[in-house]
């Protein structure tokens, strides 16, 4: 399947679903969001117990959106956590045995809060359309009166008027679209994305293709100076810090943007001191050269992912590898707290920063329920650090890679890369250590 099948198959998809398209009616608006919701596919060879772990923080992240009132990410994601429990979780293989205080949770959830909330939603949903539809109607009509005309040209030629009212519908349009926020559908389309990458994948493995060999140690790191240097991080690439995108592109042309850009993801906010407080901790460890690692919370904040815990949970460890232990106590410190899994942080003692290919591993199962993951590697010894998240081709490579261990990997097209969407601000990170 080459790509621009796939930019044309995702193209024709937001053609038959932008929400954002003032001139459709509020029920077809609506529809074309549920569509999106109702999106989800599942891995079978991803545990239920981690559905249930990232659907305790979906429905999180979905009372965030609400309480902030942005409908249509509260209404996506609601319908995303139905679709999720209700249709597709229950066909996985090991549903029926995965016995988790979560999924108690998750059905507590679906019975009290996601269908009324869906509901309420969808309601708020429509009220707001119709008057936006209403608008648009208004102001097609008055453009027509100004034209003197009835009919629109169609194929004749366009005339004075007939050229201002197209103005203004298209400045009424992209008033409304400007309006809207992009990440819910780009979730969708990196998704699908990823399918359709793994299935070139699968099939030129089919084929025969040669797995090629090692690492990768990408040169490209997030410097310890960087990360310490806070607002004046910029040195640290161009594009590290760039500002938020505009919301104006419509959903054909989001999709058409290569899915591994970072205006895609939703920004993710990291204490300037989280680094070096970490390596404190890590300190005896690393002076015997084991590794030591953290688990990154926080929360959800007007569509931007802010780092405000670092926990430290029990560990076992050793020169290249860090075990977590007993995560019931992390997990159980962050529903009392609120707190949504942000990604990880593990040094390297003796090595430079980079993700090794069980660090992949550990990443894609972060990546997978929160695109915006961050896995940030510490190399004392070479004074470095890097942020990284996997790529596209490493997603799809790594959540089909069945092996476990240290093993090797395709080294092209890159499977990790530093992230883009991470900003390093002035703030203090909360430390809890659990050890
Ligand atoms: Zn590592
Ligand atoms: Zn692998």
């Amino acid at each position: 399947m080459d790509q621009r099948f796939s930019l044309n198959t995702l193209k024709k998809m937001a053609a038959e679903a932008d929400y954002t398209d003032v001139s459709l009616t509020a029920p077809e608006r609506v529809r074309a969001l549920a569509k999106m919701g109702a999106n989800v596919e599942i891995n079978e060879d991803v545990e239920p117990w981690r559905y249930f772990r990232s659907g305790v923080e979906m429905e999180r992240m979905a009372a965030i959106y609400l309480e902030e009132g942005s409908l249509e990410n509260a209404y996506v994601l609601y319908t995303k956590f139905i679709t999720l429990f209700v249709e597709k979780l229950p066909a996985h293989k090991d549903y029926q045995q995965c016995r988790v205080p979560e999924k108690q949770l998750v059905m507590q959830k679906l019975q009290e809060v996601a269908f009324s909330r869906k509901d309420e939603l969808r309601k708020r949903l429509e009220e707001k359309y119709s008057r936006e539809h209403a608008h648009f109607l208004q102001v097609q009509k008055q453009a027509e009166a100004e034209s003197g005309r009835d009919q629109p040209p169609q194929h004749l030629p366009v005339l004075d008027g007939d050229r201002r009212r197209v103005l203004l519908l298209e400045s009424e349009r992209q008033r409304v679209a400007a309006m809207r926020r992009m990440q819910i559908e780009s979730e969708q389309f990196r998704y699908f994305e990823e399918q359709l990458r793994r299935q070139e994948v699968d099939s030129r493995r089919g084929e025969g293709a040669e797995h090629k060999v090692p690492e990768v140690t990408d040169g490209s790191c997030w410097s310890r100076q960087s990360i310490s240097d806070g607002a004046r991080s910029q040195r640290a690439g161009p594009n590290r810090n760039r500002p938020p995108p505009p919301v104006t592109q419509s959903a054909a042309a989001l999709a058409a943007v290569h899915s591994e850009r970072a205006e895609l993801l939703r920004r993710m906010v990291i204490p300037k001191d989280l680094t070096s407080r970490f390596l404190l901790l890590a300190d005896s460890n690393s002076a015997h050269g084991n590794e030591t690692c953290g688990v990154l919370c926080g929360r959800l904040q007007r569509d931007q992912f802010v780092v405000t815990f670092l926990v430290i949970p029990k560990q076992s460890s050793g020169p290249d590898f860090c075990d977590m232990e007993n995560v019931e106590e992390l997990f159980s410190f962050q529903d009392q707290q609120n707190l949504l899994t942000l990604g990880w942080i593990h040094t390297h003692p003796t090595q430079t920063a980079f993700l090794s290919s069980v660090d992949l591993h550990t990443h894609a199962a972060y990546q997978l329920m929160l695109p915006e993951a961050v896995a940030i590697v510490c190399a004392p010894k070479h004074n470095d650090v890097g942020v990284f998240r996997l790529t596209c081709a490493g997603m799809s490579e790594v959540s089909s890679c069945r092996l476990k261990g240290f093993h090797p990997h395709s080294k092209e097209p890159p499977l990790f890369s530093v992230c883009e969407h991470v900003q390093v601000r002035d703030s203090t990170i909360n430390v809890l250590d659990l050890r």
